[in-house]
Parts: structure tokens; C-alpha cells; sequence
């Protein structure tokens, strides 16, 4: 981002700008509460939903029919004589799209726009993550499937459509039928990553990186709501008699529920955090700033395996728009993940260092 935009960003009232999805309620509600503007990109047909919720709505729709207007000239430039700052989430990237966020948007953006490209491409991930020396689900190939793996696909979208397998054959008679049924294309099936399955208590940890005040912060923790895996057990039913009955498991999230972990366990799961912030400045100077998410199971024996990172808010960190048991010891008030994202705005700009928290 050039230089002379960030001075003009450093005397000017700046607003929040997000599209009108995924954590936007909190993003403008905790907006609000550290004194800026907003700014909703929204489709026509959800102005209302925003509407219906005064302390969750924009002061400031502006209206699109498809969220790729964005990258438009006249609307960046619009936004940016408005002083917005982007804050990008999950809706935001897959709308948009990690390397057109990456190149095209003019609009300062909230955080390391460099995190959302290493997190949406899977060998970067990886990389990522090894380097961070986290404990990673183990990888296999077909023919070396001996235990309770999950197949992803790189084109499926929130966990439509994952199989699990326990065997190269099953691999390969669940991918054709898959393939043949629409659900998965060819592309789809040859990058496949075959990943064991983690056997334990699922978590995901809301961090927050602050460049400003040099620290990592843990806000609060989520457990996602997966439809139809999250209550297939109430059937009693093993893996082989659902797929009779023509049941297949998914992992389409549609909630989440808020969660704590033993005390005793925070130290890890602060110690993996950093190891992540450490890698990212290693790996894609200057690094992740702002808010992310590791995704993990806990096994029986209280290891963390990390499956996924999220570089931005995720919509688990909706549970705890008035604080969560984790941000209230660190800040003694109501501190939300948007909260926290706008305060951390307002200290930059206070303290004339806009240029290190938006890219
Ligand atoms: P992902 O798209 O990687 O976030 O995965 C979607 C969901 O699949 C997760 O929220 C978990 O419920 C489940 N999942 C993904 N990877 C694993 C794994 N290695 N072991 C167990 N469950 C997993």
C-alpha cells in the first residue's frame, strides 16, 4: 500500500467496511462501540436482516448485486475517500477471493492481506504449519489407508461432501460414487487430500495477534456445529448401515456453541499461537496480525492435532459480542474479536503507526 495513502488515512475519521455476511453484526456493533463509522456492502435482499438489528447495522449501506463490485474502481474509491478500512472474513474471501483480495483491492485492509493467500493455498498451509511445529493429521496416500481417514476436497465447500474411508478400497468405490452422483467433479477427485481422522474433542481457538501492543491474545474458543455429522450418532447406527440407508456424512456448518478448556491446557494452546505468529513473520514478513483461528482436535491423551487455520475473524467468534471467559481477564470489559479489531484501529492511528495493521 503506498505511502501517501496511509498519511492520508493517518489524519483522517476513518470507518469500518465489511461486506453485510458472516460476522459483520459484530464486526459494526464492536465498531460502534470504539467510536467509528461503518460502512455495509450489502446485497439488496439483506439490507433488512441488518436493519432488524440497530446496534449490529451499519451506518452506511452501499448496495451491490454481486460482492465482486467491490474491486470496482469507483466503489474503492469511494470507500477510500470515506477513510474505510476493509475487514475481511470468511464470506469476504470466498466471495472475493484471497489473490484478488491480494491484488486488486486498493481499500486498506484490515491485517496481513498475505495471511489469507498462505492460508488459502493448501501446500502454503502446510508449509506454514509445519514450520510452526504444530501437530499435524497425518497424511497418506490410497494405498497406504489403514485406519479412519477423511477426504477432502479442495472445491467443496464447507465440508459438503468430505468421505470418510477406512480402506484404499472403500477410497475408491465412495470417490466414484461421489464422482458419479455430481456431488465432486475430476478436478475435485485428483486433489483429494486423504488426512487421518483425529480421533478426540474438536476446538477452535480465536486468537488475536496485536502488532500494536506486541502480544498474542486469546479471546475465545468455539465448537462449530456440523450438519449431519454433529448428531448422526443419535441413529446408533455404524458407518457401513448409514451408507445403506443412503447416509452420508457432512460437515456443513451451520452454528456453533461457545466452549472452555481445562486451565491446565491453555498453556499449549497459548504455545501454539505463538509458534503460528512466530512461522508467519518467518514465512511472509511481516507476518499475521489481527485476528485467526487453529482449528484442532484434543486427543485422550491432551494433545492438540491442528487441522485448518483460519487467517481472519471466524464466525465462531460470533458466540461473544459482550466479551468472552477469555477476553474479559485481558481487558477487564466487554471485548468482542470486532471489538477488539476497532480498537486496535484507534490505537494505530493514535499512535501514528496505521501502516503496520492494514496492508
Ligand atoms: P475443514 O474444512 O478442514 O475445516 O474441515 C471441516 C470439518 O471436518 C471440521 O470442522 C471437522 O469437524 C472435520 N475434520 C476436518 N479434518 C479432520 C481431521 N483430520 N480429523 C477429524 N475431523 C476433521
Amino acid at each position: 500500500m503506498s505511502e501517501d495513502l496511509i498519511q492520508s488515512y493517518s489524519t483522517k475519521d476513518l470507518s469500518i467496511a465489511t461486506i453485510c455476511s458472516h460476522t459483520a453484526l459484530q464486526i459494526f456493533h464492536g465498531a460502534r462501540q470504539e467510536g467509528f463509522k461503518t460502512i455495509g456492502i450489502c446485497r439488496p435482499e439483506r439490507k433488512e436482516l441488518y436493519e432488524a438489528f440497530p446496534y449490529g447495522s451499519p451506518d452506511e449501506f452501499l448496495l451491490v448485486d454481486d460482492f465482486s463490485e467491490i474491486l470496482q474502481s469507483e466503489i474503492q474509491d469511494r470507500l477510500i475517500d470515506a477513510g474505510a478500512i476493509m475487514v475481511p472474513h470468511g464470506s469476504f474471501v470466498e466471495y472475493v477471493g484471497p489473490s484478488r483480495i491480494l491484488e486488486d483491492l486498493r481499500v486498506p485492509t484490515f491485517g496481513n492481506k498475505m495471511s489469507l493467500n498462505w492460508e488459502g493455498n493448501r501446500h502454503q498451509e502446510l508449509k506454514w504449519l509445519s514450520d510452526a511445529k504444530l501437530r499435524l493429521p497425518n497424511k497418506f496416500e490410497p494405498h497406504e489407508i489403514d485406519r479412519l481417514c477423511i477426504v477432502k476436497f479442495h472445491g467443496a465447500k464447507g465440508g459438503r461432501g468430505f468421505l470418510l474411508v477406512s480402506s484404499e478400497e472403500e477410497y475408491h468405490q465412495l470417490l466414484e460414487k461421489s464422482l458419479k452422483e455430481g456431488k465432486i467433479s475430476r478436478l475435485d477427485a485428483d486433489t483429494a487430500v486423504i488426512q487421518e481422522y483425529a480421533i478426540g474433542v474438536r476446538c477452535y481457538v480465536h486468537y488475536f495477534y496485536s502488532s500494536i501492543l506486541n502480544r498474542l491474545e486469546l479471546l475465545s474458543m468455539d465448537q462449530r456445529l456440523e450438519s449431519n455429522i454433529d448428531e448422526l450418532h443419535r441413529m446408533g447406527s455404524t458407518r457401513q448401515e448409514l451408507a445403506k440407508l443412503g447416509v452420508d456424512p457432512s460437515y456443513v456448518v451451520m452454528g456453533n456453541i461457545p466452549m472452555v478448556l481445562r486451565e491446565s491446557l491453555l498453556p499449549e494452546v497459548l504455545a501454539l499461537g505463538e509458534r503460528t505468529i512466530e512461522s508467519s513473520q518467518k514465512l511472509f514478513s511481516p507476518g499475521l496480525t489481527g485476528p485467526f483461528c487453529l482449528e484442532m482436535i484434543c486427543t485422550p491423551e491432551l494433545e492438540f492435532i491442528v487441522f485448518e487455520i483460519s487467517a481472519r475473524i471466524v464466525a465462531g467468534t460470533n458466540l461473544f459480542p459482550l466479551g468472552s471467559p477469555y477476553s474479559c481477564y485481558l481487558w477487564g470489559e466487554a471485548m468482542s474479536t470486532g471489538r477488539r479489531i476497532a480498537w486496535e484501529m484507534k490505537e494505530a492511528q493514535r499512535t501514528e503507526r496505521l501502516g503496520e495493521i492494514i496492508s
